[in-house]
């Protein structure tokens, strides 16, 4: 099984390395495949997280590998990764060498749906695979109007250049609810709602709403939803989220270094109490949700390790999940142009978030039910040791 275990190591390395550094590809070695029909394409619900804009060429939303590890494809024309295409197969390639034949994700069916105001509900919910929605309700922030983005947000850079062409806009409760009852008719099992800030933080009374309207769709009490939300000023209001239905609730610190916090997220700082409000959110979720209930996020790279992992101890110690994933310098932000730090320093950080989770009793079930997407490299980690990814029953069968 080691050799197993192996395998999927190096195939995860390559994961970090091409999230990192991106896939080069002429965007017409894509005209075999049938995207949009029997493939998942790339939607831009809420980000660019291809290291240039594309407007009217589509991508593909990822790939797996040969042992199973799902790929984002994020398109860099600067990487010395590629795809190439022979006799009706797709490789992974380094500076043209093959490394291995990948397959392309399957588009969800409820893809092919609307709404009934006639609305695609593949620009509804995102689909993450392994039964996972992301519903961005909201595809701008209101922190536009005063010049407060977050320096490596894109949000509204996206939004100005794909939203109208791609049709994608403000998302109503009905909408969502249809279209949950849609994805979950075919497997869906989780859920996140989130957004940009909305003006004067309305946001409690859409989601109870949003939340409602779920619960009528799917007939589901517990619909396994995260609510992803600002700190809020009055606390009490998170109590109105558990409420509702939510399982858990996440917060995005993003940045743990107070000073750095404040120079990089200047809106997130000044609109919502400040640094120090955002860590008693989450402690106070922690109490409220329960041990393992909540997530926040850090943008990983732009500050130092060490910060970021005592970070991620600290909150782990009152039962918050803080994931680290790889900053993207995306296209549109302030950071555009700028570089992550080396795909071996994420590696190395993803394996010691993994090992603060377990030493803190995290389980997988809990990572999935409360991070927005469903295939991150700590999951993976997970999913190797605990082998739990199909190709270990394989194996055993
Ligand atoms: S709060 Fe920051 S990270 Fe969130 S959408 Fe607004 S600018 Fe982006």
């Amino acid at each position: 099984m080691s050799d197993l275990k192996d395998k999927l190591y190096r195939e995860l390395e390559l994961k970090v390395i091409t999230v990192v550094e991106g896939i080069n590809v002429d965007p017409h070695i894509f005209k075999h495949l049938d995207l949009g029909r029997r493939f998942q394409e790339e939607i831009h619900g809420a980000f660019e997280m291809d290291h240039e804009t594309h407007v009217g060429i589509k991508f593909p939303a990822g790939f797996t590998s040969p042992h199973g590890l799902n790929f984002p494809f994020r398109w860099n024309r600067n990487s010395a990764y590629g795809l190439s295409y022979e006799k009706g197969q797709y490789f992974l390639t380094h500076k043209k060498e093959t490394l291995f034949p990948v397959t392309f994700l399957d588009r969800p069916k409820y893809y092919g749906l609307t709404t009934s105001d006639g609305t695609p509900m593949s620009n509804i919910a995102t689909y993450l695979q392994d039964g996972v929605l992301a519903i961005c309700y909201s595809n701008e922030c209101a922190l536009k109007e005063t010049g407060q983005d977050c320096k490596y947000c894109n949000i509204n850079a996206t939004h100005d250049t794909y939203a109208e062409k791609e049709g994608i806009s403000w998302k109503y409760p009905k909408q969502i609810g249809e279209t949950v009852a849609a994805a979950y008719r075919e497997g869906g099992r989780h859920l996140t709602i989130t957004g940009g800030f909305v003006p004067e933080r309305r946001e409690v009374e859409y989601y109870l709403d949003v939340a409602d309207a779920i619960k009528e769709h799917t007939g589901l009490q517990d619909f396994n939803g995260t609510a992803c939300i600002g700190a809020p000023h009055d606390l009490s209001v998170i109590d109105k989220y558990k409420e509702a239905g939510y399982r858990t609730i996440a917060t995005n610190i993003e940045i743990w270094d107070k000073n750095i916090f404040k120079a990089i997220c200047p809106g997130k700082d000044q609109q919502c109490g400040g640094y120090d409000n955002w860590v008693k959110t989450l402690e106070y979720e922690a109490q409220v949700f329960g041990r393992g209930r909540v997530r926040s996020n850090i943008v990983a790279g732009l500050e130092p390790k060490q910060s970021i992992l005592e970070g991620i101890e600290y909150l782990a110690s009152k039962g918050v999940i803080c994931f680290a994933n790889a900053w993207c310098p995306n296209p549109g932000s302030e950071l555009e142009g700028h570089r992550s730090p080396e795909a071996a320093w994420h590696f190395d950080l993803y394996k010691k978030i993994a090992a603060i989770f377990r030493k803190n009793g995290f389980t997988h079930e809990q990572l999935y039910d409360c991070m927005a997407a469903p295939n991150t490299v700590v999951h993976d980690i997970y999913r190797i040791e605990d082998e739990l990814l199909p190709v270990f029953q394989k194996k055993a069968a």
